[in-house]
């Protein structure tokens, strides 16, 4: 396999040249390298051609893919591909990640290395979500991405930490290494990365899949929430070292969740997991009952997976009960005391009303926002702010809804009295009150 070399070019599929300006990085499959296109940089993934295992049928695959375009914006998506070269050797273009994006493997390591200016020297930044919204936003935007991924009919094959970049600061995402997706029944000699893969998959008895995808990504989305791998715990520990008879053992035939609530085998051992024992105390109970379901019945079967769909209204849930109190504590709701249907901080005592859906209970605190999903029948728009809370600006700690769509909703006061809320109208908010936002659907306070 020949390196390329800086300053050569490399023939495009349907024309010109890409010139290349430097190395990005190398790993097992290849060198990726900084090139220049038509006046544009991009990254080349250059394939060590040795190493795949079905080169022609691989490089078939990426070029459909490149001809179906990518299903979301959330994938850095092959874009054209070199021409081979005499050897057999190719590669394809992506766009480059940008700056302000960092590697999940760095966000789970809480650092990143840094080269110093104008210095061979390294150093380590601190890495770390600088608010709960963004790392439940990040959430949201991987299951998004892998719901339309699956619409599409493709699986990924192959999450793990190194595949994904993040903004930290909104939780904005970009997939990468998409060069193993593949249309559900192909797959191209990749299992996946240990630690991520299905269990069936680590067993062999199963090759990836769209239902793999979904137990990889309840992985993915365990770490990012809990900072420690699902099934590593007392049952791991005692296992001196992680060869592979212990990684078919843990990861395969006998994986057993850390939280299981029926084995205890595998419970995470104070003092060495000491991560994901306070974390796991910090998410409500219908995210931990997510993951119990995902990592007990969902690990033996794969029908019992849950499906893009549900995670997603679980974590814009989830982005509606992190509440901001006054004081300046932020948690999510299960850490405030619960009573009469209220919200009590436990810091300084301030009491906060929610708005109570069939299946959803919002808190009301200054700045909370209602999304389309909340307050219109049938609907999956969790982006679209159809009501916003706030403080009545005479009257301290009374708050308002504000409508913020083209309906009117009625406000029944406990009195029985009907009140009008037109659009881009405001209504002082209280105990015993309920909310009619149409079509049958009624919240109540
Ligand atoms: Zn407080």
């Amino acid at each position: 396999m020949a390196e390329l070399k800086v300053g050569s070019s490399i023939k495009i599929e349907y024309g010109d040249e890409a010139k290349i300006i430097g190395e990005l990085g190398s790993g097992a499959q290849g060198i990726v390298y900084l090139v220049e296109y038509k006046g544009k940089k991009y990254a080349l993934k250059w394939y060590f051609y040795d190493k795949l295992r079905e080169p022609n049928a691989f490089r078939t695959n990426i070029r459909n893919n490149i001809e179906d375009k990518s299903p979301s914006d959330k994938f850095l998506w092959p874009q054209y591909l070199t021409e081979g070269q005499q050897n057999g050797s190719f590669g394809y273009l992506m766009d480059l990640i940008p700056s302000n994006y960092v590697g999940l493997t760095d966000i789970l390591n809480t650092y990143k290395i840094e080269q110093i200016k104008g210095t061979n020297q390294v150093k380590k930044v601190p890495v770390k979500f600088t608010s709960l919204e963004a790392v439940v936003n990040a959430a949201i935007n991987i299951v998004i991405a892998f719901r339309e991924l699956h619409r599409d009919g493709k699986s990924y094959q192959d999450l793990n930490d190194g595949g994904f970049y993040i903004d930290v600061q909104t939780g904005d995402l970009l997939v990468c290494d998409c060069d193993n997706i593949a249309p559900e029944g192909d797959n191209y000699g990749i299992a996946g990365m240990p630690g991520y893969m299905a269990p069936e998959v680590v067993r062999g008895i199963a090759k990836p899949d769209v239902q793999t995808d979904k137990y990889s990504l309840a992985v993915v989305l365990f770490k990012l929430l809990f900072r420690h791998d699902p099934l590593e715990g007392a049952k791991v520990l005692k296992s001196v070292c992680l060869h592979e008879a212990a990684d078919l053992k843990h990861y395969g035939k006998e994986a057993v969740f850390i939280y299981d609530p029926e084995d205890t085998s595998n419970r995470p051992v104070k003092g060495v997991h000491d991560n994901v024992i306070n974390l796991w105390r910090v998410y409500p109970e219908y995210i931990r009952d997510a993951f119990i379901r995902s990592f007990t019945t969902g690990i033996k079967n794969p029908n019992h997976r849950i499906i893009e769909n549900e995670w997603q209204k679980l974590f814009v849930r989830l982005r509606s009960d992190i509440i901001h109190c006054e004081c300046g504590r932020v948690r999510f709701s299960n850490a405030y005391v619960n009573k009469d249907g209220m919200y009590i901080c436990p810091s300084c005592s301030n009491k906060f009303l929610s708005i109570k859906f069939d299946d959803i209970d919002i808190p009301v605190f200054a700045g909370q926002k209602l999304y389309r999903c909340f307050t219109a029948k049938g609907n999956d728009d969790f982006n679209t702010v159809t009501a916003t809370i706030m403080e009545n600006k005479k009257h301290k700690g009374v708050m308002g809804i504000k409508n913020n769509t083209q309906d009117t909703w009625k406000c029944t006061l406990p009195n029985g009295e009907i009140k009008e809320v037109e659009p881009g109208k405001t209504r002082a908010l209280g105990k015993g009150m309920t909310i009619d936002f149409g079509k049958s659907i009624i919240a109540k306070l």
